[in-house]
């Protein structure tokens, strides 16, 4: 073996370097090779920055969205190329500024940007003004930064509220203007309401002094309707005025009322405190709203509905009731996100309260007590609660995605039960300058932080209710790129490269350990692309060390190898990747078997009855057809089984696991697979409390309940049990 690949395999098994021909990474400027085209972003036309609009059919555009629609209008005849030109040097001019910090709205950002361009080019001036004419849709302009997910679903939010609000205000008008009508009714047809005085002045000033008002009375009085309202419908009705006028759960435009409750909160507990403070005056309006509602359809009934609304809210608001209220809406970082928030957040999300909550990332890579890197550890566990507890609207996404993942958005704040949305802005802090929409669109591509939507109200299965079709070539393990350069000799070459977690990893300056540049005399073919090792098992041969192609701040290609810890991380992050992709139905394990088996039989059929028409030869599709009736039984019994089980007890709901390995591979004596190729506690003293916690939290789908633990004396037992709760 030469000494370089010695070298080399030493740098793979230990991370060491014992070679000077093998260089750190510090400093250099590496990035990913697909990332070479992007290294100026307000040179490229995409999704940002974002205009947040204030009026409009879209509560958020891209810029570049905006100054198209302006160029359908402007740019056209003999000067519309020209103006075309001018109007994109404009977009780009502003998306600069945006990069640089300056914020605004479209209108003001436009306003600064031109006039510098239009010093002393009267041609650019002239398109830049008949453009500007047409700027109709305004808004202010974000860029994908850490404050991207807080404004950008605040703003959304915003909308959804102030259209509910609109709702709202019509409905109430519409009763009080109704129930008014009835308190006037009721007098005017009262013996007070008929009355000579009365009468005299509803007539006003006018000739009328000859007019016999007394006599008027008297005969109205007499012609009255046998039934008069009754003092109890009146106080009813007046009650119902008083609490619709004065309710602040939405503006009024009532001098009088006092200033409307606030519904967006900075934390979980916060939000949880305010919204069991208006409870009673929540309960008391809806209930208002319902009864006022059958008051002017004359359908009330003292007999009937007298007792059905003295009970009314004792179990709480329904669904219906909570949607004609405001929504609340919490904004969190995922940092202050334990202890008591976190118990509070799960609370909000287990007991169906309209809080739509916002928890944000900006770091996705965090090295676990037992050595593991762990990957965006925290959202997926937060993730997987929440989806495990299948009532609430769930939408995971880096910042990068979503405009895209819009639509999406506006569902979850229309859902009528919580929604968590667990954003990873991007903006780590130890990316090396990278931008924050780089970072997230990266870990997007790296499997690191994935994209998808859980949404209860789409059906009632996972097939209706899980999506990833936001994340790039979702069917594969990891999305292939083109990848096109010159070599040393000036030819074209063009590769497909994969983008994997490694990739993502060599962003990060704190893990640059990992990496060791090889510089270009000592390229051999024992350098292997990192995605052929992970294509292999273990460690493989030894015989070749797995390398990542990078390049320089000059656009130099480098080939930089990676110690083995990054390659089993790599694998940790497909398989669960491939975990996500069966909850989203590819490469679905169950149906793959299901339909396996399926092909068998009809394949044992075919022979069957080319063979002969013979009774027997239907024997063996029924002794097929048995195991695939074995298999669906078992789901029910182990669920049977389950539902016995001690809370003490560690154990794992093995009829939901969909055999991602991450247990098993973490633990081989603690965990194991059964017959189905479905994981089991095998050995529950194999391993460790901490162990058995750390499996819970890694797997996918939240099956894994670590119950109580069995030596009291192990360390850190308060810390572990608490984190064991959200798998109680
Ligand atoms: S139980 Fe283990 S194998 Fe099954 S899904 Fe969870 S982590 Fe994966």
């Amino acid at each position: 073996m030469d000494a370089d690949l010695q070298a080399h395999i030493a740098f793979y098994l230990t991370g060491k370097r014992h070679s000077p021909n093998l260089l750190a990474i510090d400093g250099l400027k590496l990035q990913p090779a697909l990332f070479a085209g992007y290294r100026d972003l307000t040179r490229l036309r995409y999704d940002f920055p974002l205009v947040l609009v204030k009026e409009g059919p879209a509560a958020v555009e891209p810029l570049s969205g905006l100054i198209d629609a302006i160029l359908d209008k402007v740019a056209r005849g003999d000067d519309g190329e020209r103006i075309r030109k001018h109007v994109l040097r404009l977009e780009q001019e502003i998306r600069t500024l945006v990069a640089k910090g300056t914020g605004g709205t479209f209108s003001t950002l436009w306003d600064a940007a031109a006039p510098a361009l239009a010093k002393d080019n009267k041609l650019m001036a002239e398109s830049l003004a008949r453009a500007r004419a047409n700027l109709k849709v305004d808004g202010e302009v974000i860029d994908c930064d850490a404050s991207l997910p807080y404004h950008l679903l605040g703003h959304a939010w915003a909308i959804t509220q102030t259209q509910r609000a609109r709702k709202f205000g019509d409905d109430i008008n519409r009763l009080v203007l109704k129930l008014s009508d009835i308190i006037k009714s009721d007098f005017v047809n009262s013996d007070a309401g008929k009355s000579a005085e009365n009468l005299r002045a509803s007539f006003g000033n006018g000739p009328m002094d000859s007019f016999d008002f007394a006599a008027m009375s008297r005969i109205l009085v007499k012609a009255s309707p046998k039934k008069k309202p009754t003092k109890s419908r009146q106080k009813r009705v007046q009650n119902l005025l008083a609490v619709l006028q004065s309710q602040r759960f939405f503006p009024t435009s009532s001098a009088t009322a006092e200033a409307p409750y606030s519904f967006a909160f900075d934390s979980c507990s916060d939000a949880l405190k305010a919204y069991r403070e208006r409870l009673p005056k929540a309960t008391e309006l809806t209930r208002a709203i319902a009864m006022a509602e059958l008051e002017v359809r004359g359908e009330y009934s003292e007999v009937k509905h007298d007792a059905l609304f003295e009970s009314f809210g004792q179990n709480g608001l329904d669904a219906g009731e909570l949607a004609l209220l405001p929504d609340y809406l919490v904004r969190i970082n995922a940092t202050s996100l334990s202890g008591a928030e976190q118990s509070k957040l799960n609370e909000i999300l287990a007991i169906d309260l309209p809080i739509k909550v916002v928890v944000q990332t900006d770091d996705v890579i965090e090295e676990s007590p037992v050595g593991h890197l762990a990957f965006a550890l925290r959202s997926r566990q937060l993730a997987s609660m929440a989806m495990g507890i299948n009532d609430v609207f769930v939408l995971q996404s880096p910042a990068a995605s979503l405009y895209q993942l819009r639509t999406e958005i506006q569902r979850g704040l229309d859902y009528t039960g919580p929604a968590l949305f667990s954003i990873f802005s991007g903006a780590t802090k130890t990316s090396g300058g990278l931008p924050p929409y780089l970072i997230g669109a990266a870990a997007l591509e790296a499997r690191v932080f994935p994209a998808f939507t859980f949404d209860p109200s789409a059906g009632r299965d996972w097939a209706s209710r899980f999506c990833l079709a936001t994340n790039p070539q979702a069917e594969e393990d990891w999305p292939l790129r083109e990848f096109a350069y010159e070599d040393e000799k000036n030819q074209a070459v063009s590769q497909q490269l994969p983008f994997t977690l490694i990739d993502f990893v060599a962003c990060d300056t704190r893990y640059s350990t990992h990496f060791s540049l090889v510089p270009r005399t000592h390229w051999s073919e024992t350098l292997i692309p990192v995605e052929t090792a992970l294509a292999q098992p273990g460690r493989g041969s030894l015989d070749s060390v797995p390398c990542l192609t990078m390049v320089d701040g000059e656009d130099r290609l480098q080939k930089v190898i990676v110690d083995e810890k990054l390659i089993r991380e790599a694998r940790r992050c497909r398989s669960m990747w491939n975990s996500l992709q069966e909850l989203g139905g590819i490469h679905n394990s169950h149906a793959e078997k299901l339909l396996a088996s399926e092909r068998l039989l009809w394949e044992e059929k075919l022979a069957a009855a080319s063979a002969s028409a013979s009774p027997a030869a239907a024997e063996p599709a029924a002794g097929v057809a048995a195991p695939v009736a074995a298999a669906e039984a078992a789901p029910v019994e182990a669920i049977e089984q389950e539902a016995e089980r001690s809370p003490d007890e560690a154990y794992i709901e093995t009829a939901r696991c969909s055999t991602c390995n991450e247990c098993v591979q973490f633990n081989n004596k603690m965990f194991a697979y059964d017959g189905n190729q479905q994981a089991y506690i095998a050995d529950v003293n194999a391993g460790t409390y901490a162990q058995l916690v750390e499996a819970a939290e890694n797997c996918q789908v939240s099956i894994i309940h670590p119950g109580k633990p069995r030596n009291p004396n192990e360390p850190g037992l308060e810390e572990l049990m608490k984190r064991a709760e959200l798998f109680a």
